[in-house]
């Protein structure tokens, strides 16, 4: 399956390296807001709501028993098990989001982008790294919406998750904001800019500049 008009990207990193940030402020740009529209994916998850995050917005919070209902009606284009809660994608929104030509971010873990390039090769991965390890236990910390058991047990599987990061298109190293910011900027355009998407995009034109007329 190819991604139709719109881009997928992946977003993946330990918890607390930045990704669900730096995917806000992208998503935020004005700029190209109407020329190249872009959206979040809302995944479903068991966990539960942390202060402050909205149902429906952050996330679509459901009981584990939902979840698995979900799985067997295969409404999820990937799904995992995180930190010993379900996290999935629904596989309508994805399709459709994509088929009216907007692009997608996942904000998933490793098992889920794994299973996402085996569906679409031709989304694009990339892999947020922290600058140490002592600033992604700050930041978790700083961020204040998990428990102290939970942040450990964040900290714990990082260097796990991290192992994965080979497997992505791009890494960025998330040290100052606003640079990586750019650098995420820089993907996204060059991705919209790949031979198959301009293909799509400029069908007419190319038509026209290779007829023998
Ligand atoms: P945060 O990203 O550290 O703020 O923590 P979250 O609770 O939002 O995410 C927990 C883990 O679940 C992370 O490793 C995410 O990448 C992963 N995750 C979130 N959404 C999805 C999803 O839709 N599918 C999969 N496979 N993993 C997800
Ligand atoms: P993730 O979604 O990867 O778990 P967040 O986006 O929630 O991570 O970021 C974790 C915390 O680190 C947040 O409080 C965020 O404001 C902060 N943060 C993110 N990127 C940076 C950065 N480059 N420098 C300093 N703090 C950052
Ligand atoms: P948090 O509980 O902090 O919101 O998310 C923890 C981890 O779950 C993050 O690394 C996040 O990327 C991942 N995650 C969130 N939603 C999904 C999802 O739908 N699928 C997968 N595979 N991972 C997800």
């Amino acid at each position: 399956m190819t991604s139709k008009l719109g881009n997928l990207f992946i977003l993946a990193a330990p918890s607390g390296a930045g990704k669900s940030s730096l995917i806000k402020a992208l998503l935020s740009r004005e700029p190209d807001a109407q020329s190249n529209p872009k959206q979040v994916s809302v995944s479903h998850t068991t966990r539960a709501p942390r202060p402050g995050e909205v149902d429906g917005e952050h996330y679509h919070f459901v009981s584990r028993e939902a979840f698995e209902a979900l799985i067997e009606q295969q409404a999820f284009f990937e799904y995992a098990e995180v930190f010993g809660n379900y996290y999935g994608t629904s596989r309508i929104t994805i399709e459709q989001t994509l088929h009216r030509g907007i692009d997608v971010f996942l904000d998933i873990d490793w098992q889920g982008a794994r299973q996402v390039k085996a569906l679409m090769p031709d989304t694009c991965g990339i892999f947020i790294l922290p600058p140490s390890k002592p600033c992604l236990q700050e930041r978790l910390e700083k961020r204040g919406q998990d428990e102290q058991s939970v942040i450990a047990k964040r900290m714990a599987e990082a260097v796990s998750e991290m192992s994965h990061y080979s497997e992505f298109d791009y890494v960025l190293v998330n040290d100052e904001f606003s640079a990586t910011l750019q650098d995420l900027n820089s993907i996204v355009e060059a991705q919209r800019l790949r031979t198959a998407k301009q293909q799509a995009r400029h069908q007419l034109l190319i038509d026209s500049l290779l007829s023998a007329e």
